[in-house]
């Protein structure tokens, strides 16, 4: 179970305040070797706050990270350094993340240098191999970052990380600022190295159509806490918890005159007054006197699908 509380300054007036958000509120979540698990939810609903702390970036303030069973929160030097190594971040906005003063080549062969993965004698090909595996021209690497598109920028930021060898990748809203055509063409890139590298991924979102065929399962979060986990089909199929449904209301469809619509109403409250009892409560339809007061448990309701809903209980 991982929680994730931190301090924020609230600047309403003097003096200023200091206030505790509860960004993850006690989440299990567990990720097999090879799977591709999608974690979709609004922004603010803590999935960056989990992905981070999933991948090593962040310490749980309450919880434990466990990798092939070791908490990589309390191991030593050298071992932390290895699985976060193995861990690695794509994020929604590469170029800030690039060195705009380093050549491609730089940005890319650096990290493997610096760790023993690659002699200098074989660098100039090793980086040439994460390019191409990228989709990147070699030919391309003594220029920089700006020189290049958006699309081709994250793929100058997944050749960084494919170069230090990692076997799990944690994707934060990797496609979310390209435009839609480059978007697919990335997504094939990630299932390309899938079974290419054998990689695992936890692919952030706040798009459900997003993670619809990249994931094997998909995983909903609203207010810090997970709503509605199952194999992504069912999702798509059964959605059982009213926001998954909302949420799924938004996504464009060809058939879309066959989907009633019921975009998710009002705003994501602030996860510094979350609402008592289920969060969802004050945006729900479907919203009883108890669902004011009570939270809702996840609870299976079919073979590898949970929900935390009251509406359950009747069924
Ligand atoms: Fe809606 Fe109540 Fe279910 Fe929450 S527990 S999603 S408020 S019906």
């Amino acid at each position: 179970k991982l929680d994730f509380a931190g301090r924020i300054a609230k600047r309403l007036g003097a003096p200023v305040r200091e206030e505790i958000v509860h960004a993850v509120d006690g989440v299990d979540l567990s990720i097999a070797k090879g799977e591709v698990v999608g974690l979709v939810g609004e922004s603010g609903c803590g999935k960056s706050t989990l992905g981070r702390m999933v991948a090593g970036i962040l310490p749980p303030s309450d919880g434990t990270v466990l990798r092939q069973g070791r908490d990589i929160t309390v191991l030593n030097t050298q071992d932390a350094r290895e699985a976060k190594l193995r861990t690695q971040m794509i994020f929604q906005d590469p170029y800030a993340s690039l060195n705009p003063r380093m050549r491609v080549a730089d940005i890319v062969g650096e990290a493997p240098h610096v760790h023993g993965i690659v002699s200098g004698r074989d660098w100039n090909d090793y980086v040439d191999e994460q390019l191409r595996r990228a989709g990147l021209d070699p030919a391309l690497k003594r220029r920089y970052p700006h020189q290049f598109s958006g699309g081709q920028r994250q793929r100058i930021g997944i050749a960084r990380a494919l170069a230090v060898k990692p076997d799990f990748l944690v994707c934060d809203e990797a496609v979310a600022a390209l435009d839609v055509s480059i978007q697919a063409q990335i997504l094939n890139l990630f299932m390309k190295l899938r079974r290419e590298l054998d990689l695992t991924y936890l692919f952030i979102s706040h798009d459900l159509g997003v993670v619809e065929h990249l994931s094997d399962r998909v995983v909903i979060m609203y207010l810090g806490r997970v709503v509605e986990s199952a194999p992504a089909a069912e999702v798509f199929a059964r959605a059982n918890h009213p926001y998954t449904v909302s949420l799924l209301s938004a996504v464009p469809r060809i058939d879309s005159r066959k989907r009633a619509f019921s975009v998710v109403q009002g705003e994501i409250p602030s996860p510094l007054n979350p609402p008592p009892g289920c969060h969802f409560h004050p945006r729900c339809p479907h919203a009883m006197p108890r669902c004011k007061v009570e939270r809702p448990a996840l609870r299976e309701i079919a073979p590898g699908h949970i929900s935390a809903c009251h509406l359950n209980d009747a069924s």
